[in-house]
């Protein structure tokens, strides 16, 4: 199995540090707002390589942060006059309302940052023991030169910084790379949240949350850690020589990163205000499943450009493979040496997948799978038991992808008739009998959809 490590930007062979176990941080939302689609393209792809180890027989540890305290969930709960607990609960819940919608498993640990303050003080004050900070008007900052290889995961180099430069606020761009807070001194923009600490009366900044939490639930040398590209600079540069500052050890073998989702060529990003919310789509009538399949279908490390239409296309996808079990459930076909078909499908899918999770090829052999499947069903050639066989083996690839509903109900006798009928009436030509047609299937409670398929029936 190989991932790509932004560290040393190739692909290269997985081999944990525990045998049979991956120890995996993935940097979570900072709950301030509802999240967007760009950042579930990143949880999306989270799920998937969790997934796919796991199909590979890794146990998995995995841990996402809970960033419930920061610059903006400071500002958002000042502005709205509630606790900053009261400001963040609301959205950390929606956030795992819109996990389960789609379909993303659970990981093990959901630290959240204000209940991990101890940890950040006592690795602070690693920092200041060994020598890699000073203090500016009760502000902890991280001297980047004094740290050798910062920078290292960006490819930035220290020489070309400023020195003595120094920034406050949690994010900042590449060519402001300086001096950082690790603990910030009380001020009146933080109103009543601070912890009095032998390190001062303040708060931790926001990169110092993830070297304590993943060092403390994963060790100080863990195998996978896993973010947008937009982290790699500063958050995850940060991260790097915060805590290898303080232990002397590498901190992560392998960093994987995921390319944004983008809308007319930018990034899907609050800032920039062009977004939509997971509710938003819902909203609009679009089916979950069809939601996850289009974060799903592009390469982790390409960029995936959003649009209506292609969402269209991953519900048709979709729709073909729903298309096809309840196809199955009811097969009674010649026996046919289906095994072979099946065989060579997930080799090939097996394959793609253990190359840098190259999803496109693995998604393409299993759409040649369901085209090949759907001929022989066709003509026959599908029996009982080798519906069994396909079925659970589509059971077996979608334990990876969490796509396909297994328990979706066949469509009544009557209403596949009245489609049919409807079917021949427009053939003829006959509009207004088609139409009525549909409004009895639309009572028994179906929508007939005309895709580039032929029509298609489904539940309302
Ligand atoms: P944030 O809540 O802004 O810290 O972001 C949470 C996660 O979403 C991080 O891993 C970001 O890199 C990721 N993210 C933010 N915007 C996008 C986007 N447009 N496409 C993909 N991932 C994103
Ligand atoms: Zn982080």
């Amino acid at each position: 199995m190989k991932f790509y490590n932004t560290l040393t930007r190739k692909k290269e062979l997985f081999k944990p540090v525990k045998k049979g176990q991956v120890g995996m941080y993935t940097c979570g939302p900072t709950v301030y707002d509802f999240a967007h689609i760009g950042n579930f393209r990143s949880y999306v792809f989270d799920d998937l390589l969790r997934r796919w180890l796991k199909y590979r027989n890794f146990k998995v540890n995995q841990v996402m942060n809970i960033t419930d305290i920061d610059d903006k969930t400071i500002k958002g709960s000042i502005k709205e006059g509630i606790s900053l607990k009261e400001y963040t609960k609301k959205y950390e819940k929606a956030f795992f309302e819109d996990l389960d919608t789609l379909n993303i498993e659970r990981a093990e640990v959901y630290p959240e940052a204000t209940k991990h303050v101890k940890g950040m003080v006592e690795l602070v004050q690693k920092l200041v023991d060994n020598g890699h900070t000073y203090e500016s008007k009760g502000t902890i900052y991280f001297r980047i030169s004094s740290f050798k290889d910062y920078g290292k995961l960006a490819r930035i180099k220290v020489e070309d910084l400023k020195a003595g430069a120094r920034v406050c606020q949690d994010e900042y761009e590449k060519e402001n790379a300086s001096d950082f807070a690790l603990w910030k001194a009380w001020d009146e923009n933080d109103g009543d949240v601070f912890w009095e600490t032998n390190i001062g009366k303040g708060r931790p900044g926001w990169h110092i949350e993830c070297s304590a939490m993943s060092m403390k639930y994963l060790g100080e040398t863990f195998d996978i850690h896993t973010g947008g590209v937009d982290l790699i600079f500063p958050h995850h540069t940060n991260e790097i020589c915060q805590a290898e500052g303080a232990t002397g050890k590498k901190f992560v073998n392998y960093w994987l990163h995921n390319e944004h989702l983008i809308v007319e060529g930018k990034k899907m990003s609050k800032s920039l205000g062009n977004f939509y919310t997971l509710r938003d789509i819902l909203e609009k009538g679009y089916k979950p499943m069809a939601i996850r399949y289009e974060l799903l279908v592009t390469h982790y490390r390409q960029k995936l450009n959003f649009s209506f239409k292609s969402l269209k296309a991953a519900e048709n996808s979709i729709g073909r493979l729903q298309d096809l079990i309840i196809k199955l459930k009811s097969a009674n076909g010649k026996t046919t040496a289906v095994k072979k078909l099946i065989e060579n499908t997930q080799n090939k899918f097996e394959d793609a997948m253990d190359d840098d999770l190259n999803i496109s090829i693995a998604l393409a052999s299993l759409f040649d799978f369901v085209r090949d499947t759907n001929k022989l069903l066709l003509e026959g050639k599908i029996s009982k038991k080798n519906a069994k066989d396909v079925l659970d083996f589509l059971k077996k690839i979608d334990s990876v992808l969490g796509i396909i509903d297994f328990e979706e109900q066949d469509v009544p006798k009557e209403v596949q008739e009245l489609a049919e009928k409807r079917e021949q009436a427009r053939k003829n030509k006959n509009f207004a009998e088609a139409d009525k047609l549909r409004d009895e299937i639309t009572k028994k409670d179906y929508i007939i959809e005309d895709t580039n398929q032929g029509p298609r029936l489904k539940k309302k």
